[in-house]
């Protein structure tokens, strides 16, 4: 048996819910928003990025973009000596 989370985007043309199926993350049958998937920075995104669905209303092919930072930073080691 296949699990999933399902996200759904809204149709940009028709405002209809489109859903996009995950198999990235927890997977644990959620549903959840894609402005909430984003939000709560949920790895399910990492599944329909770059994905295709076609609205069910209108037929609108809508394509999910993710986009996401990484960055580096100075990492001090905490080596703290005792001085006498
Ligand atoms: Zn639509």
């Amino acid at each position: 048996m296949s699990c999933f989370d399902s996200i759904f985007v809204r149709c940009p043309k028709c405002g209809e819910q489109i859903e996009f199926q995950s198999k990235s993350g927890d997977c644990r049958m959620k549903e959840m928003s894609l402005a909430r998937c984003v939000h709560t920075q949920d790895k399910a995104i990492f599944g329909v990025a770059d994905t295709v669905e076609e609205c069910p209303k209108c037929g609108t092919k809508v394509k999910v973009f993710v986009n996401f930072t990484a960055f580096a930073e100075e990492f001090e080691e905490d080596d703290e000596e005792d001085e006498e």
